[in-house]
Protein backbone atom coordinates (compact mmCIF):
# COMPACT_ATOMS: atom_id res chain seq x y z
CA UNK A 1 0.00 0.00 0.00
CA UNK A 2 2.57 2.14 1.35
CA UNK A 3 4.49 1.28 -2.38
CA UNK A 4 1.90 2.19 -4.45
CA UNK A 5 1.59 5.91 -2.30
CA UNK A 6 5.41 5.93 -3.28
CA UNK A 7 4.87 5.24 -6.63
CA UNK A 8 2.03 7.89 -7.24
CA UNK A 9 4.05 10.42 -5.89
CA UNK A 10 6.89 9.58 -7.92
CA UNK A 11 4.70 9.44 -11.44
CA UNK A 12 3.04 12.65 -10.60
CA UNK A 13 6.75 14.24 -9.89
CA UNK A 14 7.67 12.93 -13.37
CA UNK A 15 4.96 14.85 -15.09
CA UNK A 16 5.10 17.73 -13.30
CA UNK A 17 8.62 17.92 -14.55
CA UNK A 18 8.08 16.81 -17.83
CA UNK A 19 5.76 19.39 -18.30
CA UNK A 20 7.78 22.11 -17.12
CA UNK A 21 10.71 20.64 -18.79
CA UNK A 22 8.88 21.16 -22.32
CA UNK A 23 7.52 24.91 -21.66
CA UNK A 24 11.01 26.05 -21.74
CA UNK A 25 12.88 23.62 -24.78
CA UNK A 26 12.77 24.01 -28.23
CA UNK A 27 11.68 21.13 -29.33
CA UNK A 28 10.46 19.82 -32.91
CA UNK A 29 7.13 18.70 -33.68
CA UNK A 30 7.64 14.77 -33.27
CA UNK A 31 9.81 15.53 -30.20
CA UNK A 32 7.45 17.12 -28.47
CA UNK A 33 4.49 14.63 -29.41
CA UNK A 34 6.76 12.35 -27.85
CA UNK A 35 6.77 13.97 -24.52
CA UNK A 36 3.14 14.12 -24.71
CA UNK A 37 2.67 10.80 -25.26
CA UNK A 38 5.19 10.22 -22.07
CA UNK A 39 2.77 13.01 -19.92
CA UNK A 40 -0.44 10.40 -21.20
CA UNK A 41 1.25 7.63 -20.39
CA UNK A 42 2.21 8.60 -16.61
CA UNK A 43 -1.64 9.95 -16.64
CA UNK A 44 -3.15 6.82 -17.36
CA UNK A 45 -0.54 5.02 -14.91
CA UNK A 46 -1.92 7.23 -12.13
CA UNK A 47 -5.37 6.33 -12.59
CA UNK A 48 -4.33 2.90 -13.17
CA UNK A 49 -2.92 3.49 -9.61
CA UNK A 50 -5.38 5.01 -8.09
CA UNK A 51 -7.88 2.29 -9.05
CA UNK A 52 -5.64 -0.09 -7.98
CA UNK A 53 -5.51 0.90 -4.43
CA UNK A 54 -9.30 1.33 -4.57
CA UNK A 55 -9.99 -2.12 -5.46
CA UNK A 56 -6.88 -3.30 -2.59
CA UNK A 57 -9.07 -1.17 -0.34
CA UNK A 58 -12.28 -2.81 -0.92
CA UNK A 59 -11.08 -6.28 -1.77
CA UNK A 60 -12.90 -8.82 0.38
CA UNK A 61 -10.18 -11.41 2.26
CA UNK A 62 -10.84 -14.27 -0.72
CA UNK A 63 -9.82 -12.14 -3.31
CA UNK A 64 -7.08 -10.24 -1.66
CA UNK A 65 -4.62 -12.50 -3.92
CA UNK A 66 -5.78 -12.20 -7.18
CA UNK A 67 -6.25 -7.91 -6.06
CA UNK A 68 -3.07 -7.81 -5.12
CA UNK A 69 -1.61 -9.59 -8.13
CA UNK A 70 -3.06 -7.27 -10.19
CA UNK A 71 -1.87 -4.40 -8.21
CA UNK A 72 1.64 -6.00 -8.64
CA UNK A 73 0.67 -5.37 -12.44
CA UNK A 74 0.11 -1.76 -12.12
CA UNK A 75 3.11 -1.38 -10.17
CA UNK A 76 5.14 -2.98 -12.53
CA UNK A 77 3.88 -0.98 -15.67
CA UNK A 78 4.39 2.04 -14.15
CA UNK A 79 7.65 1.38 -12.92
CA UNK A 80 8.46 1.04 -17.04
CA UNK A 81 6.47 4.02 -17.97
CA UNK A 82 8.70 6.12 -14.88
CA UNK A 83 11.97 4.53 -15.83
CA UNK A 84 11.01 5.70 -19.98
CA UNK A 85 10.04 8.83 -18.77
CA UNK A 86 13.03 9.63 -16.85
CA UNK A 87 15.05 9.24 -19.15
CA UNK A 88 13.34 11.08 -21.69
CA UNK A 89 13.84 13.87 -19.19
CA UNK A 90 17.28 13.37 -19.15
CA UNK A 91 16.59 14.09 -23.11
CA UNK A 92 14.83 17.06 -22.66
CA UNK A 93 17.23 18.37 -19.91
CA UNK A 94 19.79 18.28 -22.81
CA UNK A 95 17.97 21.21 -25.24
CA UNK A 96 18.81 24.46 -25.71
CA UNK A 97 16.58 26.52 -23.86
CA UNK A 98 13.94 28.25 -25.74
CA UNK A 99 14.66 32.01 -25.83
CA UNK A 100 17.99 31.40 -24.20
CA UNK A 101 19.29 33.81 -21.59
CA UNK A 102 15.69 36.06 -21.96
CA UNK A 103 13.57 32.73 -20.54
CA UNK A 104 12.21 34.26 -17.26
CA UNK A 105 13.43 31.14 -15.52
CA UNK A 106 17.18 32.58 -16.15
CA UNK A 107 16.84 35.93 -14.91
CA UNK A 108 16.94 34.34 -11.38
CA UNK A 109 20.51 34.81 -10.50
CA UNK A 110 22.53 32.19 -8.20
CA UNK A 111 22.97 32.53 -4.40
CA UNK A 112 25.94 33.49 -2.62
CA UNK A 113 27.53 30.23 -0.80
CA UNK A 114 27.20 32.01 2.75
CA UNK A 115 22.85 32.55 1.65
CA UNK A 116 23.06 28.79 0.76
CA UNK A 117 24.42 27.84 3.73
CA UNK A 118 21.70 30.01 5.77
CA UNK A 119 19.14 27.33 4.46
CA UNK A 120 18.16 25.06 7.46
CA UNK A 121 18.84 21.48 6.58
CA UNK A 122 17.10 18.90 8.14
CA UNK A 123 17.25 15.09 9.01
CA UNK A 124 15.12 12.86 7.05
CA UNK A 125 13.43 10.72 10.17
CA UNK A 126 12.35 7.39 10.22
CA UNK A 127 8.93 8.97 10.84
CA UNK A 128 8.83 11.97 8.43
CA UNK A 129 6.29 11.90 5.96
CA UNK A 130 9.33 12.73 3.40
CA UNK A 131 10.44 9.43 4.13
CA UNK A 132 10.29 7.86 0.19
CA UNK A 133 9.01 11.24 -1.58
CA UNK A 134 11.25 11.81 -4.50
CA UNK A 135 13.77 14.68 -5.00
CA UNK A 136 12.73 16.70 -8.33
CA UNK A 137 16.39 17.43 -8.48
CA UNK A 138 18.03 13.78 -8.84
CA UNK A 139 14.79 11.67 -8.81
CA UNK A 140 16.00 9.63 -5.83
CA UNK A 141 13.98 8.49 -3.03
CA UNK A 142 14.59 10.29 0.36
CA UNK A 143 16.05 8.02 2.70
CA UNK A 144 16.31 7.87 6.50
CA UNK A 145 19.32 10.36 7.59
CA UNK A 146 19.37 12.27 4.24
CA UNK A 147 20.05 15.63 4.77
CA UNK A 148 17.16 17.36 3.45
CA UNK A 149 16.62 21.28 2.55
CA UNK A 150 13.96 23.77 1.43
CA UNK A 151 13.73 27.05 0.66
CA UNK A 152 10.43 29.12 2.11
CA UNK A 153 8.12 26.59 -0.08
CA UNK A 154 7.03 23.41 0.98
CA UNK A 155 9.01 21.68 -1.83
CA UNK A 156 12.15 19.48 0.03
CA UNK A 157 15.28 18.29 -1.88
CA UNK A 158 18.28 16.61 -0.97
CA UNK A 159 20.50 19.47 1.03
CA UNK A 160 23.41 18.88 -1.93
CA UNK A 161 21.46 18.77 -5.01
CA UNK A 162 20.05 21.82 -3.52
CA UNK A 163 22.92 23.54 -2.72
CA UNK A 164 23.97 23.10 -6.34
CA UNK A 165 20.93 24.19 -8.10
CA UNK A 166 20.81 27.18 -5.68
CA UNK A 167 24.34 27.97 -6.64
CA UNK A 168 23.02 28.13 -11.00
CA UNK A 169 19.49 29.83 -9.56
CA UNK A 170 17.88 31.13 -6.37
CA UNK A 171 14.57 29.46 -6.75
CA UNK A 172 12.77 26.25 -5.85
CA UNK A 173 13.30 24.01 -9.43
CA UNK A 174 9.64 22.76 -8.43
CA UNK A 175 7.64 25.77 -7.94
CA UNK A 176 10.01 28.10 -8.60
CA UNK A 177 9.30 30.08 -5.78
CA UNK A 178 12.40 32.69 -5.51
CA UNK A 179 15.06 32.37 -2.21
CA UNK A 180 14.71 35.16 0.44
CA UNK A 181 17.65 37.37 0.68
ZN1 LIG B 1 18.35 14.75 -4.77
ZN1 LIG C 1 8.80 24.87 -4.18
Amino acid sequence: MQQLKLRQQQLSALQELLTSEMAVVEGTPLQVSAVEQAVGLLAQSLRDMRQASRAMLLSKPEDVQAVSAAVSATDLRADEVSRMARQLLGVLRAFPRRGGLRQEQDEVPGASPEAIAEVPTTSCSESSPLLGQTCCICLGAFAEGDALKSIQCVHYHHAACLDEWLRIKACCPLCKAVMPT
